[in-house]
């Protein structure tokens, strides 16, 4: 359907392409370094081996110039709630608590591919210059430093974000950001051959949660930043219904490769050590 683009969203979109992706790590970087992110961070054999085997499958999936153009990592974070986050550049950031409610390591790249959706899309950078953009575009214009002439307007832009980096810890993203995500996830599940039934067994599995506890902190950080969670399987099931049913089953579980490997009772039991 024709839909007419609000005008910031599309000054926006014009914005970020003028951004050089490798600026988009150095915002990533920024937010790092400022926000003590790292502090947090969980180190755990178990843990780490299982997040990278099931990234590293999922990331078999993007360009090499994707692939290499970003920051990638994905890193296990100390907190109880459901929740994962990505920052601009590929930082990927899985909560203990959210790795604690998954039952299968293919719930987990659904998530994970959700994330590299946002990152890809590069959603954050563009709520950041949604948020202020008289000021962003302004500040890229004027530049403060005015000592490089040879800087494009895009790479000041970035300058002007990654200055601004604390600002992502309190961004959320938009309805159409999540379906995007999703949407680009789920194709970078099928690319990689495990197939979307994990990201959507996931989802139903927040909504059994949300249920069962309406008010539980584990439910409400979820909800609050990843809303329309019926919508968005209807919408994703949809998507491999369209499917010749040919390719409806390898869409939906994947192909040959599983994650036989990996022990999940074992995973979910080390996230859930340290609390
Ligand atoms: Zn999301």
């Amino acid at each position: 359907m024709w839909q007419l683009t609000p005008l910031p969203t599309l000054v926006t979109s014009v914005v970020v392409a003028l951004m050089p992706i490798e600026s988009d790590v150095e915002i990533g970087q920024a937010y790092v370094e400022m926000s003590g992110l790292r502090r947090r961070v969980l180190r755990d054999r178990v843990l780490d081996d299982a997040v990278g085997a099931i990234s590293g499958r999922v990331l078999q999936a993007l360009s090499r110039r994707e692939r290499e153009q970003y920051a990638w990592q994905f890193q296990v974070v100390d907190d109880d709630s459901v929740n994962a986050f990505a920052l601009p550049g590929g930082w990927v950031f899985l909560n203990c608590g959210l790795l604690r409610a998954t039952r299968t390591p293919e719930e987990v790249a659904g998530v994970v591919a959700h994330e590299m959706g946002h990152v890809l899309s590069r959603h954050s950078q563009k709520r950041m210059i949604e948020e202020r953009l008289i000021s962003t575009l302004l500040r890229a214009l004027v530049h403060e430093d005015g000592d490089d002439e040879q800087e494009g307007f895009g790479e000041r832009v970035a300058e002007t974000l990654a200055r601004g980096a604390l600002q992502l810890g309190a961004l959320r993203f938009s309805r159409a950001n999540e379906f995007e995500a999703d949407a680009r996830g789920s194709k970078l599940l099928r690319a990689a051959g495990i197939g979307v039934g994990g990201m959507v067994s996931f989802f139903e599995e927040l909504l059994r949660l949300e249920a069962d506890a309406p008010s539980s902190a584990l439910s409400r950080e979820w909800l609050s930043t990843h809303p329309a969670t019926t919508e968005r399987i209807r919408t994703l099931r949809a998507q491999v219904d369209e499917l010749p049913a040919a390719e409806r089953a390898r869409a939906w579980s994947g192909g040959a490769m599983r994650f036989r490997e990996l022990d999940w009772e074992a995973v979910r039991r080390a996230a859930a050590i340290g609390h």
